[in-house]
């Protein structure tokens, strides 16, 4: 069924305000047309509206203070959102676009990021690189050994 541009331009708009962006979440969201940069992927909500997330690789609260621009940003799907929040993936820090994953053997590791349309902070990549993605690695280590005794 096809449905009139009037139409899904106010669906667009009801879907905007539940979501509720920022602007600089928006633009960016727009620039990638909400596929993930890692794998291309984009959630239909209703008819053509499509659901993307926005990933702060420097996370953005009090503890972490990342910037809410757009050289800290990812456009992600949920499920790769997640693993860069919980720090399993991270940006290598030398060349900013290469992924990097808790096993190297997983697919994703050393997989390009699509980064066709901004650039990354490398200040903000280095911080979730070596606090988020370095720190979990490390724990994960001293467990390992801790449950192998
Ligand atoms: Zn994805």
């Amino acid at each position: 069924m096809m449905i009139r541009k009037k139409t899904l331009k106010s669906m667009e708009s009801i879907i905007e305000r539940l979501v509720r962006d920022s602007k600089k979440v928006t633009i960016l969201k727009k620039m990638y047309e909400n596929c993930c940069q890692i794998c291309g992927d984009s959630i239909t909500l209703l008819k053509e509206i499509r659901y993307s997330e926005v990933h702060h690789i420097q996370p953005f609260n009090r503890t972490h203070k990342g910037i809410d621009d757009i050289p800290n940003m990812l456009v992600l799907c949920p499920n790769h959102h997640q693993l860069f929040d919980l720090g399993i993936l991270a940006l290598n820090p030398e060349d900013h676009k290469t992924l990097l994953h808790l096993d190297p053997k997983n697919p994703l590791h050393n997989k390009e990021l699509n980064l066709s349309f901004h650039k990354l902070s490398s200040t903000c990549v280095r911080y979730h690189y070596e606090k988020v993605f370095l720190k979990l690695k490390k724990e994960l280590t001293t467990t390992t050994k801790k449950v192998s005794k």
